[in-house]
């Protein structure tokens, strides 16, 4: 598929935007270097792990539950001071303001696997995963398909001032936990930069990795897989192909033991009052989806079974055709012909003769000749009877031979 869609469509160029690139290309060296130095010369305690871990899980978790299932899918509605918090915490992954993320998003469902598609995974695990924000893409200045969210105060003031609130953000937090913890280089290193790479690469990874691995029990019309292992690590997202099913659910993983931390999160606010209209599939309409897919795959494989069955016997045909005892059968059933030919010649020349025999007698040069004419003949269809016999006999024992062999 991906070689097909490149040749129809050939990656157009696409000029890099640094400032993305750089980001994304030094943070990654920047915290492995620092944290393996900081773990030599100063220690890591459970002090920066809880803080690096436990802002993770916030920051991933308003990403999940707040940037994608609330902002870009409408999966349910959340009071002013949820949206707020995702907006401020969302904003600390740094992975742009609520509206670009949404727009990007929303272009992703909406032309999944083709070039329209901001993260098309039809263009390689690098690109998907993080090549499509260092380039410029058609779709990366496009908003108009989130006039919602253009509508939404939050979401507008955080567009409006995005480097501004992710910056402040980040640095209120790491400043505010230096100075409580009273390790402020040690939260520079794990609260803001290391956990800052995690949560990148765990959300990237759903735009790459649940492109290429996992299942698709829902659907195959898209590239999406079901990924239960890539849910621990994002907070339920790995359920991709159940997603791109039903994008408007509220849950990834639809399941009760489905590893989905944030649809437990929406849930939880629910029933605090902090979040209403939680939208669900229908149970009928995933039976009908899960029923019409099984249908498509059995219909594939029964297709291809034919197609191999079919090859199968014509190439058993052709062997047997080409086999010593099928050669056998033939030249048995030509030697049957050839007696039924030389019986009715002889028959023919005796009448002949016969009728000579009738009008002239014995003497006359014509009655001789047709007599000699009745040997020859005779002498044919016995010895055209013995090879039939033969043959007959040749073919009895081979079959024999083979059918027990
Ligand atoms: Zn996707
Ligand atoms: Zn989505």
């Amino acid at each position: 598929m991906t070689s097909r869609t490149q040749i129809e469509n050939p990656t157009p160029k696409r000029s890099i935007v640094w400032s993305n690139a750089a980001f994304l290309t030094l943070t990654p060296p920047a915290a492995i270097i620092t944290a393996t130095w900081y773990a030599v010369s100063v220690g890591i305690t459970w002090i920066e792990v809880t803080a690096c871990v436990a802002l993770w899980i916030v920051v991933g978790l308003s990403v999940t539950a707040g940037y994608h299932r609330l902002f870009s899918h409408r999966a349910y509605q959340a009071s002013f001071p949820v949206r707020l918090f995702f907006a401020l915490f969302g904003a600390a992954a740094w992975e742009n303001s609520i509206i670009a993320w949404a727009a990007a998003h929303r272009f992703h469902h909406r032309h999944v696997d083709s070039q329209d598609d901001p993260y098309n995974p039809q263009e390689g695990f690098w690109y998907s995963h993080m090549g499509w924000i260092m380039v410029e893409g058609s779709k990366h200045d496009d908003t108009s398909n989130v006039p919602d969210l253009w509508k939404d105060p939050i979401c507008r003031w955080q567009h409006k001032y995005y480097l501004a609130v992710s910056t402040v953000t980040n640095l209120a937090i790491t400043i505010g936990l230096g100075l409580i913890t009273g390790r402020m280089l040690g939260m520079f290193i794990f609260a803001l930069l290391v956990r800052v790479v995690l949560t990148h690469h765990f959300t990237f990874l759903i735009n790459s990795a649940a492109h290429i691995w996992g299942s698709q029990r829902w659907s195959t019309a898209h590239s999406a897989k079901d990924n239960w292992f890539l849910s621990f690590f994002t907070f339920g997202e790995g359920y991709h192909n159940y997603h791109h099913s039903f994008q408007a659910d509220y849950r990834n993983g639809a399941l009760w033991y489905n590893w989905d931390p944030s649809k437990w999160l929406i849930w939880l606010l629910s029933r605090l009052g902090l979040a209403q209209d939680l939208r669900r599939s229908h149970v009928d309409i995933r039976l009908q989806r899960l029923f019409a897919e099984a249908q498509r795959q059995f219909s594939e494989r029964f297709d291809s079974l034919e197609e191999a069955f079919n090859e199968f016997r014509e190439r058993a045909q052709t062997a047997m055709s080409e086999s010593p005892l099928s050669q056998l059968r033939q030249q048995f059933a030509s030697a049957e012909e050839r007696c039924e030919q030389t019986l009715e010649e002889l028959k023919a020349v005796r009448s002949k003769w016969q009728a000579t025999l009738r009008t002239g007698g014995n003497r006359l040069p014509e009655s001789r000749n047709l007599k000699r004419q009745l040997k020859r003949t005779h002498r044919q269809a016995r010895s055209a009877q013995r090879e039939w016999q033969r043959l007959g006999q040749a073919y009895l024992a081979t079959a024999a031979a083979t059918v027990h062999a």
